[in-house]
C-alpha cells in the first residue's frame, strides 16, 4: 500500500484505468507508485529534473518489487524524458502554472498521441487554462480541494474543442479562465473560500498602496479597486448559489 495526500489522491482519480502515464516532476514518485499499486496505471514514467528527487524516485520504485517492472524513472527536463507515443496521460502537479506551461510549450512534439493532460498548478491556474485553450485542448473536468489549509485546483483536458467548456455560461471566457468553467458552473463552496482569500490579499495590497507616496501608487490603487469590485461580484454570486 502506498499512502499519498488527498491532493495526489484526487489527481489519481482523474487518471483512466489502464493508462500509460508520465508523471513529470514526480519528486518522490509517490503518485506514480500509487497509480501502479492501486492498479490504475498499466505503466508509469516518473520524470525528474533534479538529482535528489530523481534518486528518491528510483529508491521508491525499487521498493515495490511487484510493480517496478511497469515503471521507468528518468532524469531530465520536462517532456524531454519521453519518446513520442510512449504514454496516454501526462500528469504535471505541484508546480507553478508558468512552469507547467513552459514544460508543455517546450515539449509540444511529445504531446502528439497523448489523450489526457492532468495538471495541478499551485498558482497561476489561469495561465494553464489559457495555454490549453490556445493549444487545442478541451477542459473536461476540474477539481478543487483544500489540504492543510491550502486550496488546490486540478485541471483535466483532452484534445478537442477548447471553446466547449466556456460556452453558454453567465460569465465571459476571460472571467472563466480565472474562475474555472467547471468550478464556476458547479458553484463549488471552496471557490468562495478561494476568492475571499484573494479579496483579503488585494485589500492588503490596497492598504500598503495607500501608505505609499510613490507617484504611480494612485493609479495602481484604482486598478486594485477595480479588481476588488470584480471579486466582490464573484463572491456575491457564490454566496447566493445553491451548490
Ligand atoms: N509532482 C509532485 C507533487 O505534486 O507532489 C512533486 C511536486 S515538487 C514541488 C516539483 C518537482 O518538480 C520537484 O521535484 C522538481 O525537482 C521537479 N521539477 C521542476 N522543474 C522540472 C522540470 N522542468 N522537469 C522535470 N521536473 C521538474
Amino acid at each position: 500500500m502506498v499512502t499519498i495526500s488527498k491532493r495526489l489522491e484526487t489527481i489519481a482519480r482523474h487518471c483512466p484505468q489502464g493508462a500509460r502515464v508520465a508523471d513529470i516532476g514526480s519528486d518522490h514518485a509517490l503518485l506514480a507508485s500509487y497509480l501502479l499499486v492501486e492498479g490504475i496505471a498499466s505503466y508509469v514514467i516518473a520524470g525528474e529534473l533534479n538529482e535528489g528527487p530523481y534518486q528518491a524516485a528510483v529508491r521508491q520504485i525499487n521498493a515495490l518489487p511487484q510493480v517496478k517492472h511497469r515503471a521507468s524513472v528518468r532524469k531530465g527536463n520536462g517532456l524531454a524524458v519521453l519518446s513520442p507515443g510512449e504514454v496516454d496521460v501526462i500528469l504535471i502537479a505541484g508546480m507553478g502554472g508558468q512552469l507547467i506551461v513552459s514544460i508543455l510549450e517546450q515539449g509540444a512534439e511529445k504531446l502528439k498521441g497523448v489523450s489526457r493532460l492532468i495538471l495541478q498548478p499551485n498558482v497561476g491556474e489561469e495561465l494553464v487554462r489559457r495555454w490549453l485553450y490556445e493549444n487545442g485542448w478541451q477542459l473536461v473536468a476540474e477539481s478543487i480541494l483544500q489540504e492543510d489549509g491550502i486550496i488546490y485546483e486540478i485541471l483535466v483536458a483532452i484534445p478537442g474543442d477548447p471553446d466547449l467548456p466556456y460556452a453558454g455560461q453567465d460569465r465571459s471566457r476571460e472571467e472563466l479562465m480565472r474562475l474555472g468553467p467547471f468550478l464556476w458552473a458547479e458553484k463549488h463552496p471552496l471557490l468562495r473560500t478561494k476568492w475571499l482569500r484573494e479579496k483579503e490579499k488585494w485589500n492588503r495590497v490596497l492598504a500598503s498602496l495607500a501608505r505609499s507616496d510613490k507617484p504611480e501608487a494612485a493609479k495602481r490603487m484604482d486598478q486594485v479597486k477595480q479588481e476588488l469590485e470584480w471579486i466582490d461580484g464573484v463572491i456575491a454570486c457564490l454566496r447566493t448559489a445553491k451548490p
